[in-house]
């Protein structure tokens, strides 16, 4: 059983490395059977299913791979979310495919759904295990695209599409078709690192790192959540 842990960026990859204090120079645990995996892609949606279905056939070459997650952090969409607060994608879709002409639902890649789902258990335990964190963690659709969000328009033009749209970003809806594909489970958990607007350049880069952690932070707490079992069998 393996779980892969993928994150875009380096500071994302860092900062999952850091919280969860294994050993940092590997990218590969493993808690008696149960694998746990990091890697990182890269940014946009060709680098992220590129990597991810590399980590994936390659894994499984080794055991099962149960669940991919994506830690990372993600433009807001949302009025009542603020810089730092997590969002859990209960559906990831990409915001920049347009097959409309030939009658399927805006954003939908012709031969695939509108949309990749989060198992809703699964969304429902990581906001239990959320509990007692200080920011607020919110569950709802993330949009993908290969684009960096940071006006008014782009964020509209989402929004007006899919008004729930929680936040915004370059990889989870790749990721989560790659899981689809692959008949894996995907959750994704981002922080928000700014405001999609014309502030966003600026506020990436001084929020990402506090907002790549407050993400790590409860990856670290939804795996070990799953490791548990196994990680008491080994204490036994
Ligand atoms: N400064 C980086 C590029 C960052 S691109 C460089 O020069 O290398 C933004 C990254 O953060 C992507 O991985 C994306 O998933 C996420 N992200 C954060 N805010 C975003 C926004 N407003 N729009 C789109 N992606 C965003």
């Amino acid at each position: 059983m393996s779980i892969i842990i993928i994150t875009a960026m380096q500071e994302e990859y860092d900062a999952i490395q850091s919280v969860l204090e294994w050993d940092e120079e590997s990218g590969d645990h493993s808690f008696n059977g149960q694998r746990v995996i990091i890697c990182k892609s890269g940014i946009g949606k060709v680098n992220a299913a590129q990597h991810l279905a590399d980590a994936v056939i390659k894994e499984k070459m080794i055991s099962t791979v149960d669940l991919v997650i994506n830690t990372g952090v993600a433009g807001n969409l949302s009025r009542d979310q603020n810089i730092g607060d997590i969002v859990l994608g209960t559906e990831c879709f990409h915001h920049d495919v347009d097959a409309t002409g030939f009658g399927y639902e805006k954003f939908q890649v012709p031969g695939m759904p509108a949309s990749y789902k989060a198992d809703p258990g699964l969304v429902r335990r990581t906001l239990e295990l959320s509990e007692g964190m200080n920011v607020r963690v919110y569950a709802g659709p993330i949009a993908t695209g290969d684009q960096f969000i940071h006006s008014h328009i782009g964020k509209e033009r989402i929004n007006l599409n899919k008004p729930d749209a929680r936040c915004v970003e370059m990889e989870s809806a790749a990721f989560a078709q790659v899981c689809y594909n692959f008949k894996i489970k995907f959750l994704a958990i981002r922080s928000i690192s700014d405001d999609a607007d014309g502030k966003a350049p600026t506020n990436f880069n001084e929020f990402l790192k506090e907002a790549s952690l407050n993400a790590a932070e409860l990856v670290k707490r939804l795996v070990i959540d799953i490791i548990s079992p196994q990680l008491k069998k080994e204490g036994a």
